[in-house]
């Protein structure tokens, strides 16, 4: 394995990155940072991640694609993953909040033949396993600095300046930067390319339970999503006795909780009938976390110096579980890209315009479906389960993460199909009618 002179214990990098010139300075450590730096140090460049955190920590994401599986596998690190305690994921299921009854969907059921088992598991644990194997790689980790800002931003130059927590403030030097700062879009902010989605001003309240009822058998295994007219919950079992538990719903309604934020989970649970029964012998901390304003995109997504990585780039919404499989599908091709024009396999100004064109192809698939998801007509029919044309099976597809570097025609057509029927299910009903389900206005 390929070892760089600064490569040290992680974390005893500060002191010495002094007049060395990174060929990649990687801005986060989370999945789409750890992930580009372990593909990059194994295609011989010298990376440098700088982490504010120091890992385990925890963070939210916790339930993957099939597709995640696959790009974990590429990056040689399934094995260590899999030795980490989770559950197996082989589908999911819907429900609305004041039914009882569930819609399920087997991944193996999709349009197109492929692996169909992936995970759920805590962060802080996953997390750290990719930094760790990045640093293994060849890597060099310095966790605890936050980068404060950017100073120069060229392609050839990029200078950082770095907060220490051990004294002045550094600076370190790269040919080019992979923004894998998460929600902190550090481009986004120095270019002032980050745009909130204004469809999209959601607020999130999640916490960890003990005890939560599960199903036996493999589908005691899969996430389910419980949807009202205001947002939807997520059950993500994550180990033998941890399930997540999070709302997601818009910003507005959320002022009308009259409980605070921190409080707020426990009273929304309350408030659904399918979530309280299956919470009715669990435990969690007294207060839930809370995030705001996860929805934005900071485009374009690479130019000169720079490619954005997972959430550095853009995020919309968490429904479909496809954050950590943009994360590190991103930071795949984007190694791929750079390494490929440092080569001189491809110009600069190409390799910038293919990375942007997959990151909008591949999200705009998942990023069209989500902005459905909020309409009762895409729930009505979506929880019918089945449809015409294999139209369904072409949407499990899609939710497997089958999107890069976007869908194939199969599922385009049927998914534009589906689109169509979302359309005009409010005036001529398609699937079975169900009633709305108010949380706010339950009783
Ligand atoms: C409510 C909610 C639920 C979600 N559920 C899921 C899910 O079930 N499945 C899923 O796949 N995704 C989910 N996501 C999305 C998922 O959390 C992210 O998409 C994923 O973590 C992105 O990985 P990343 O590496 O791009 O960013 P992150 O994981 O956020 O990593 C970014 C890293 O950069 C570091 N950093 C930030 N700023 C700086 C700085 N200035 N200097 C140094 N370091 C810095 C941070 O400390 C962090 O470690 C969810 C998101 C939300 C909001």
């Amino acid at each position: 394995m390929k070892q760089h002179p600064l490569k040290t214990e992680r974390s005893q990098v500060s002191s010495s990155t002094g007049g060395i010139t990174w060929d990649v300075l990687i801005a986060g450590g989370g999945p789409a940072g750890a992930a580009a730096g372990l593909h990059a140090a194994r295609l011989g460049l010298k990376a440098l991640i700088i982490e504010k955190d120091r890992h385990p920590r925890f963070h939210i994401g916790e339930s993957m694609l099939p597709q995640t599986s696959r790009a974990l596998r590429r990056l040689g690190i399934e094995p260590l993953i899999q030795a980490l305690p989770h559950v197996p994921k082989y589908g999911a299921s819907f429900a609305l909040g004041n039914e009882t009854s569930l819609q399920d969907f087997e991944f193996r059921t999709g349009l197109i033949p492929e692996d169909s088992r992936t995970l759920s598991i805590e962060r802080a644990p996953f997390d750290k396993v990719l930094l760790n194997s990045a640093a293994a790689a060849g890597a060099s980790v310095m966790e605890g600095h936050r980068i404060r800002r950017i100073h120069r931003l060229e392609a050839g130059r990029v200078e950082l300046v770095l907060a220490s927590p051990e004294g002045p403030d550094i600076t370190v030097r790269g040919d080019h930067l992979l923004d894998a700062s998460g929600q902190g879009t550090l481009v986004g902010h120095h270019l002032r390319t980050r745009r909130t989605l204004p469809d999209f001003k959601r607020v999130a309240f999640f916490n960890h339970f003990t005890g939560v009822a599960r199903r036996p058998g493999v589908k005691g295994g899969y996430p389910l999503a419980v949807m009202c007219d205001e947002g939807w919950f997520w059950l993500i079992p994550l180990n033998e006795e941890k399930t997540s538990i999070g709302f997601v719903m818009n910003g507005r309604d959320a002022k009308r909780i009259p409980v605070d934020y921190p409080h707020a989970l426990d009273w929304l649970i309350q408030k659904c009938p399918l979530v309280r029964e299956q919470t009715r012998e669990a435990l969690s901390p007294e207060t839930n976390r809370v995030t705001a304003d996860f929805s934005y995109s900071c485009r374009p997504f690479a130019g000169p110096g720079f490619f954005l990585l997972g959430d550095a780039a853009t995020f919309i919404d968490p429904i479909f579980s496809t954050g950590v499989c943009m994360g590190l599908m991103s930071a795949l091709k984007a190694v791929d890209l750079l390494a490929g024009a440092r080569a001189g396999r491809c110009s600069w100004p190409s390799a910038y315009r293919e990375y942007d064109r997959y990151i909008s192809s591949s999200s705009s698939a998942f990023f069209d479906l989500a902005h459905l998801y909020y309409r009762h007509a895409f729930r009505e029919l979506f929880l019918a389960g089945t449809g015409p044309l294999q139209i369904h099976r072409a949407v499990i597809s899609l939710l497997t993460g089958n999107v890069f570097p976007r869908p194939c025609w199969a599922i385009r057509w049927r998914v534009e199909l589906f689109k169509l029927f979302v359309r005009l299910q409010p005036f001529f009903p398609l699937a079975s009618r169900r009633p709305r389900f108010a949380l706010l206005d339950a009783g």
